[in-house]
């Protein structure tokens, strides 16, 4: 059996970690999660049936402050994977340099088998049953793939029943309960704002710049309409379905009103079908996975063909995959970099909760943008001037935040 993921996420923490020359019992700490939580959930079902689900909570760091992350609803959703993901949270929000610590959750479902009054009695038991380890100042949940701004009203809304009225709890809620203005596109905003700087650190000119994308959820969606707003060519997208193609760039707007009506990408009038697996490997500049884990395996690295890849989705490539494309010359820049746009403005979401006061959308944007493209200078500024990969600079940069604080506490 190969690596799991929360392994190869550990691949990368332990080179970095090696570089550092942390010590043992340090590493330790870092390394693992804090804390690990699965529990059953039994649903009544429409049909008037019992299902049992299973979801975790991982809370991996809390050094930096409360333990952040998403809840991820997805038929493979296992404990291993959480790890990784809570594991990429705690790097990401140091990297950022955002007062947070690292956590992720999932339930093991297909979203899309359940109805609305099913997913809204999962998501309630759920909430109830990790209540006890959540908080406003102690774990902060968000949307991640398979849920969204309603899934969190539901959250917010179950966890208050227990703590009275506590907005702070979740981010990524809808604007009417305390959300932020921005945090929708937040994620995919910060894509852009990445791609700018990449684009012209890498000698692409935004002019005729070609933009491949996988995924048309929530990421994928607002990084394909922000790009295209900007007047770049997004020649590909897809969804779980299927994909569409049009070297002459995609007409995104048109694509999202197809999209609304259909739920699929392929078939789109003003494109070419296009499967997932040829999507990934179309001639362009820049590839951006925006869906799901693990989709640049050893398999298809070697026919990779853009010059540069933006890691939206977490751990989209595998660590076989990513020495493939170093090897061949093709620039990654990684996840806990490229999506921490979500958790910045869930953090910018958090703080108006607590203030009890609200931001412009103007506002959301600049901090944003200020605070991401620090991070992208940060990075890259110590890939040149160690000479390693961007992945191992924003590891480094974080894992060094990280242990600082762990070293001021005086836990070691
Ligand atoms: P989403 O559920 O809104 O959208 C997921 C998209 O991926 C959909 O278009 C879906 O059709 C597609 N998809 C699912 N399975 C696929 C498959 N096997 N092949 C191709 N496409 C597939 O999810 P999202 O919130 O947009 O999250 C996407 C990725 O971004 C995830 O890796 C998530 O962890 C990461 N992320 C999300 C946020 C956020 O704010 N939502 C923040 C940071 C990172």
């Amino acid at each position: 059996m190969g690596l799991s993921t929360f392994d190869q996420v550990n691949k990368v923490f332990d080179e970095a970690a090696d570089r550092l020359q942390f010590a043992g019992g340090i590493r330790e700490m870092l390394k693992r999660p804090w804390r690990e939580l699965q529990v059953q959930i039994p649903v009544r079902m429409d049909n008037g049936e019992i299902k049992v689900f299973t979801g975790y909570r991982v809370q991996h760091n809390g050094a930096r402050g409360p333990y952040k992350g998403g809840v991820r609803y997805h038929p493979d959703a296992d404990l291993e994977e959480v790890r990784a993901l809570s594991s990429l949270m705690t790097w990401k929000t140091a990297l950022a340099g955002i007062p947070y610590g690292g956590a992720k959750g999932s339930v093991q479902v297909d979203p899309r088998q359940l109805s609305e009054d099913e997913l809204n009695r999962l998501t309630r038991r759920y909430t109830q049953s990790i209540e006890h380890i959540i908080a406003p100042n102690r774990d902060i949940p968000a949307p991640d793939l398979g849920t969204n701004a309603q899934t969190m009203a539901w959250m917010m809304d179950a966890y208050g029943q227990l703590q009275g009225h506590s907005p702070a709890i979740v981010t990524g809620k809808p604007v009417e309960l305390g959300g932020s203005l921005g945090r929708e596109a937040a994620t995919g905003r910060g894509v852009f704002y990445i791609l700018l700087e990449a684009a012209s650190d890498h000698g692409l000119s935004p002019d005729d710049i070609t933009v491949v994308i996988q995924g048309f959820g929530n990421v994928g969606s607002w990084a394909a309409k922000i790009i295209h707003e900007a007047g770049m060519k997004v020649i590909a997208i897809s969804s779980v379905d299927g994909g569409t193609y049009n070297q002459a760039g995609i007409n995104v707007i048109e694509l999202e009103k197809y999209y609304r009506e259909s739920g699929m990408v392929s078939g789109f009038s003003e494109g070419d079908d296009i499967s997932n697996q040829e999507l990934l490997e179309l001639k362009c500049d820049v590839l951006i996975p925006a869906a799901i884990d693990n989709v640049i395996t050893g398999g298809n690295a070697p026919a990779i063909k853009a010059k540069l890849v933006l890691e939206a989705a977490n751990h989209p490539i595998t660590p076989e995959a990513d020495t493939i494309l170093q090897d061949r010359g093709v620039a990654v820049l990684p996840d806990i970099l490229v999506n921490s746009g979500g958790v910045i403005v869930s953090y910018f979401e958090w703080t108006q909760n607590v203030q009890e006061f609200r931001w412009e959308e103007q506002r959301v944007n600049t901090e944003l943008h200020r605070i991401i493209t620090n991070a992208y200078r940060e990075v890259h500024q110590r890939t040149v001037s160690e000479k390693i990969t961007p992945r191992s600079a924003a590891f480094e940069i974080g894992m060094q935040r990280v242990a600082r604080v762990v070293e001021l506490r005086g836990f070691v």
